[in-house]
């Protein structure tokens, strides 16, 4: 495709670094779009597209020093060739070098050529990560270059980058790229966005200098620090994306308490009302979190509130205490929930609390379709004070009249930009609902300070009277004739079980697809099997692929009593709350973060009685997976278990931004760096107060086009 117009000259923009993609000689259109997939548009967007890691191609590792998961560079000579077909055509080449030991290299694809070439005695120069392989260590598809015989050799004196790509962009042409785009980096304090005196207070080194390290290791630098991204060069650029995300979410929540919202203060008494009614009384910590949700929705600024609360600790009274607040003050209240048979669950239980008052939830989940949807949509358009729902609730076709307040629960699988497109339903002009999010993730200080940098923040920290704590063993699934028995025993004795099913662990969303599939399978197998195992005793079946109908039928049974176990996938992970449940197995334990297990087993230890959970596992395990499931055996809080899980796996998965794409860093790692964020925080309130438009252009550079704000 033709180019329409000339690229404008570098010089044409004041900011050197805003110039587009297409000013660096060799970018065309197609290549810009292609660029414009991974967020790259200007030239500064290449000078902060930091390698993900470095390859060490500086030196040789002697094959009998080779360790498996590490990449490593081989100089080694040509013992044997095999080419076979076991199952598919595959090439082994077999290496040995002077420490004598052997080398397996082995490709899947090749063509004659290259087969010809590996002739016995001939040196070969390969990189690549090292696999156990059946006959020692190997490399599958190692780069390599087959070396004349006396050719001396010649090692990189740098350590290679290796940056992140999309389809249609190699290594080496991303690398070309930044090297050009880096030609024009300014010099070091037209680079600098934060203000010489904070750089100073914040001991920060300089920007450029750091930059070029990071990009193009020097010989001396310190390789062992950036390989595990701790060099301080890394920890400069760390800083400065925290400071970037954490000056957006402020900007972002000031931006919403600019905002109105209608101050909630009602004259029926329905709060009182629904409190006196209630079967129990709040716990301290309950009241103390009523407290404060009470003062914010009587302002007349928006409420920006996440109720964080480890599993079982009660949030939805909480939710039903504001919810009706709100409706007594003559608002609308829209409560969504992740997952269908969540929202179904608090239609139920707020039904029966709102009952004696005469109101009635409406009901909006994505099956929900026809004359009832339809109804549904008019009756929420009409003013209807409760609507309790999934992400159905945030399309289009949703209309509100007077939406008063939002409330999401387990907010870590939303996005913030789901928040707040539900939110924006209640917009008139500035007016905006109040919101309040619910999370039982209990996510450590350090990650709320970066992720829910826009909200306040309550903690639930004390549990109902009458729990006691949850049992946890870990035994090997060889074992589970004897878990069987156990079930016969509990259930015996009136006590109900679940059987938790999961199979693998998704890696994108096409898997996840998958993987639901082949849990439901699983647990249809396991199903079968049990209600073989247990006559007399009546077993119940659960997961993602049943009709909502099926789903709700089968829990509500369980609920009542007429089941006496429930097997299940993941799908009852959330909120699900059956009291008289006392006993769960979890199968292939070691498959699951401890969040989440811990939120499986969250589902037990809710009435009086003691309960347990069983950790089912596939020996052998590895030290690591040990590790993690001995922290469930040690503790039921989940704030330890949030800690440990973040030392042990990383914010991403903790955080769940898997799914939810909420924050994601290019360069900071919250486990590492999350000791900074307190001077990220000092910073960046000086920042906004000397120099704000310093602090929109640091958010511009860094997460600009990634975090939109939703027209908070
Ligand atoms: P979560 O915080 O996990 O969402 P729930 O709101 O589902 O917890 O509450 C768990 C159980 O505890 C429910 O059966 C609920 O009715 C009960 N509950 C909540 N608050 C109290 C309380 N103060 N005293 C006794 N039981 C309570
Ligand atoms: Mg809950």
């Amino acid at each position: 495709m033709p180019r329409t117009s000339p690229a404008p000259s570098p010089a044409a923009f004041a900011d050197a670094g805003l110039a587009p993609v297409g000013t660096l000689a060799g970018v065309g259109p197609s290549l810009a779009a292609r660029l414009d997939r991974i967020g790259i548009r200007h030239l500064q967007d290449l000078w902060f597209h930091l390698p993900l890691r470095y390859e060490d191609r500086t030196r040789l590792t002697a094959i009998a020093d080779l360790r498996v998961g590490a990449s490593a560079q081989v100089l080694a000579t040509v013992d044997a060739v095999e080419r076979g077909f076991r199952y598919r055509p595959q090439l082994r080449v077999a290496l040995v070098d002077a420490s004598q030991q052997t080398l397996t290299l082995r490709f899947f694809h090749f063509q004659r050529a290259q087969v010809e070439r590996f002739t016995p005695g001939a040196r070969v120069l390969c990189f690549g990560e090292v696999r156990q392989g059946q006959y020692g260590p190997e490399i599958i598809h190692p780069e390599y270059r087959l070396l004349a015989e006396a050719a001396p050799l010649q090692l990189e004196d740098r350590l290679t980058p290796v940056y992140p790509t999309t389809e249609g962009i190699g290594q080496r042409r991303i690398g070309e790229l930044v090297a050009r785009a880096l030609e024009r980096l300014p010099e070091a304090a037209a680079l600098e966005l934060i203000p010489a005196a904070l750089c100073h207070e914040a001991g920060l080194a300089s920007l450029r200098a750091c930059l070029l390290v990071l990009h193009r290791p020097p010989r001396d630098a310190d390789v062992a620090a950036l390989l595990a991204g701790t060099h301080p060069a890394q920890g400069r650029l760390a800083f400065e994306e925290l400071l970037a995300h954490h000056l957006g979410l402020r900007e972002l929540r000031d931006r919403v308490r600019r905002r109105r919202a209608p101050a909630l203060c009602g004259n029926q008494g329905l709060p009182q009302r629904l409190l006196a009614a209630l079967p129990f009384a709040l716990t301290a910590a309950q009241q103390r979190v009523v407290a404060q949700i009470d003062a914010d929705l009587a302002e007349a600024t928006p409420m920006l509130r996440l109720v964080q609360g480890d599993v079982g600790s009660g949030k939805t009274v909480l939710a039903a205490l504001a919810a009706a607040r709100a409706i007594d003050a003559g608002v609308q209240v829209a409560l969504v929930a992740p997952t269908e048979l969540l929202a179904e669950q608090h239609r139920q239980t707020l039904r029966a609390w709102f009952e004696p008052f005469g109101v009635e939830p409406v009901w909006l989940a994505g099956k929900v379709s026809g004359r009832a949807r339809s109804s549904a949509l008019a009756a929420v358009a009409a003013g209807a004070p409760l609507v309790i729902g999934t992400h159905a609730l945030m399309q289009e076709a949703v209309v509100f009249s007077r939406l008063g307040l939002v409330i999401v629960d387990e907010q870590h699988r939303f996005g913030v930009h789901q928040r707040l497109s539900l939110s924006e339903k209640g917009r008139h002009g500035d007016r905006v609902p109040h919101q309040l999010v619910l999370t039982a993730t209990p996510i450590p200080r350090t990650l709320a300070m970066a992720a829910y940098a826009d909200l306040d923040v309550s903690v639930v920290d004390e549990l109902p009277p009458g729990r006691t704590p949850v049992r946890t063993v870990l035994v090997a699934a060889s074992r589970r004739g004897e878990v069987v028995e156990r079930i016969r025993e509990a259930c015996g004795q009136g006590r109900q079980a679940y059987w938790v099913c999961t199979l693998i662990e998704e890696a994108d969303e096409a898997d996840a697809a998958r993987g639901r599939s082949r849990d439901a399978q699983a647990a249809q197998v396991a199903w079968q099997e049990l209600a073989l195992a247990l006559p007399g005793l009546r077993v119940g079946l659960v997961h993602g692929r049943l009709k909502p109908r099926e789903k709700q039928a089968t829990m509500q049974a369980f609920k009542a009593g007429e089941l006496d176990v429930l097997v299940a996938t993941t799908v009852i992970e959330v909120g699900v709350d059956v009291p008289n449940a006392s006993l769960m197995i979890i199968e292939n334990a070691e498959r699951l973060g401890l969040a989440q297990l811990h939120q499986l087993r969250g589902r037990v230890g809710r009435g009086a009685q003691a309960s347990s959970c069983v950790l089912l596992y596939q020996p052998p395990l590895s030290a690591l997976a040990r590790a993690r499931l001995q922290v469930l055996r040690e503790t039921n809080d989940g704030f330890r278990i949030a800690e440990r899980d973040l030392e042990l796996r990383g914010p991403g998965e903790v955080l769940g931004t898997r799914q939810t794409g909420a924050v994601e860093f290019r360069i900071a790692d919250l486990a590492r760096d999350g000791e900074l964020l307190p001077l990220v925080q000092r910073i960046a309130t000086r920042l906004r107060e000397r120099d704000p438009a310093a602090a929109q252009r640091i958010v511009a550079r860094w997460v600009g086009s990634t975090i939109h704000y939703a027209g908070a």
